[in-house]
């Protein structure tokens, strides 16, 4: 365990000299606290609301009937040739929706030293790899490799290498331009990555489409804000029994799509909807359970951790699917391809989805676990050392973005799989005298890196 001064020294280490050591980033407007343009890149909308998006669907919808809300959205997000994330991806004040990390360099450092403490916690591990799960523009990454690069001493003697799964050719460009300054290798030798290239601080980095390409090894996971652009299947509870929600073209309205119900039930209601469930509307993400089960079978094997950050509820929520367009709410049905589409992430769902294989720790508020991650001191550090008026409000404004319950401090939430044997001692049950105690987790717990 490092103890209170010890930790109090990490984060300063981690962070590096107090000052505005880099130009600070865009002032995100209050109406985006979520995922609240037609930037550039996206498709023009015809009259009607008509996309090449919007033509594709509507020939497989003649020739194939309704489908369901998960088939929709995958193809409207990340078909390879005119999906949401393919073509657009637009993340960022220019685009259509804003994150924590595009908000501020505080939100990435301080997952940085998550990991280096989790890293600690586990007795130091002479390599491991950093995994992240749908990158965005890479800032996030970088904020993190920054950390990594502060504490050069400390990890010199650790193998670190980044892994990237992107499916976007667009935001995977992106990345490589912000991460490596554009020197990438495609199609490296080595078949499982399909772009490989070197940080600017020297660490290798890699690029896959699917969790499964990405080497064994003890790995830390991060997924900000990726969960909840995965498709979603939506039920509802009807007289006759649950039905599944589905997407048809609109007999009254050419060129026009609507939701209609499934006139039996589908396999996935067979599936998906547990006997006791009381809600009357619900939305599952398949493919969100199987990455889970995945990241959790990982870290059974090889050791490491996983940090999800996303909005999301319990269990309790119902109809939370909904498009972004321009920093507003925008018709889900309506331009597809042009618009992000979301839906927030169910934690108990994950939680199960472990099968018991990872221990969990969450969901938490953004608000709390940036707090005992020692937000407060380093916006303080940052604030005496401003350079100049702007920089000092625009400081303040991100932290208030981050944190205010009203933005993103409450909707947002943090969750963690970890080994079973981080949180208790396998003979603990035997001999529970036998121990000293397990760190906590950082983030997680109050008293942490304060
Ligand atoms: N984490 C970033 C970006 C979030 S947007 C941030 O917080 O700023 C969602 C990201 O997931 C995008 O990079 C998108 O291209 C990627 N993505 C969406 N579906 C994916 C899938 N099935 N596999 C891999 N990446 C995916």
């Amino acid at each position: 365990m490092v103890p209170l001064p010890a930790r109090r020294a990490l984060l300063a280490a981690a962070l590096g000299p107090a000052g505005c050591r880099r130009v600070p980033r865009h002032r995100a407007p209050a109406a985006a606290a979520a995922r609240p343009s037609s930037g550039a890149g996206g498709e023009a909308e015809e009259p009607g609301g008509a996309t090449a998006m919007l033509r594709h669907l509507l020939l497989k919808l003649r020739a194939t009937g309704p489908v369901t809300v998960a088939e929709y959205m995958r193809e409207a997000l990340t078909n390879p040739g005119q999906g949401y994330y393919t073509r657009r991806g637009g993340i960022g004040e220019s685009g259509d929706f804003v994150t924590s990390p595009e908000i501020s360099q505080v939100f990435g450092e301080l997952i940085g030293i998550w990991y280096i403490s989790e890293w600690i916690a586990t007795g130091k591990p002479e390599a491991f790899q950093l995994v992240e799960l749908g990158p965005g523009r890479g800032t996030l990454t970088d904020d993190i490799l920054r950390v990594f690069n502060q504490l050069a001493s400390l990890l010199s003697k650790c193998d670190v290498s980044i892994h990237l799964v992107e499916v976007s050719p667009k935001l995977s460009e992106i990345q490589a331009l912000m991460l490596t300054g554009g020197k990438v290798q495609s199609d490296p030798e080595d078949k499982s990555a399909y772009m490989k290239g070197v940080s600017k601080t020297g660490i290798p980095i890699f690029w896959y489409r699917d969790i499964q390409d990405v080497p064994p090894g003890y790995s830390f996971y991060l997924a900000h804000e990726f969960f909840d652009a995965l498709p979603i299947h939506k039920f509802q509870r009807t007289e006759k029994g649950w039905r599944e929600v589905l997407v048809d073209i609109d007999p009254e309205v050419p060129d026009q799509l609507r939701f209609v119900l499934s006139p039996s039930s589908t396999p996935a209601t067979e599936n998906f909807i547990q006997p006791e469930e009381m809600r009357d509307h619900v939305e599952v993400c398949p493919e969100a359970g199987v990455i889970i089960q995945r990241l959790a079978g990982r870290i059974e094997k090889d050791g490491g951790a996983a940090l999800v950050a996303d909005y999301g509820h319990d269990g309790t929520k119902t109809d939370t699917f909904r498009g972004f367009r321009n920093h507003k709410l925008h018709d889900v049905l309506r331009a597809p391809g042009t618009a992000d589409l979301t839906a927030d992430v169910d934690f108990s769902y994950l939680r199960k989805m472990t099968q018991g294989r990872a221990a969990t720790l969450g969901p938490i508020k953004q608000r709390e676990f940036l707090k005992n991650m020692g937000i407060d001191l380093r916006l303080q550090v940052l604030l005496q050392n401003s350079c100049d008026g702007a920089t000092h409000e625009q400081l303040l404004h991100s932290y208030d973005m981050l944190m205010n319950p009203k933005k993103m401090g409450d909707s947002f939430n943090f969750f963690a799989l970890l080994p079973h044997h981080r949180l208790v001692h396998p003979d603990k049950k035997h001999k529970p005298e036998s121990k000293s105690p397990l760190p906590p987790v950082a983030g997680f717990g109050e008293l942490l890196l304060k």
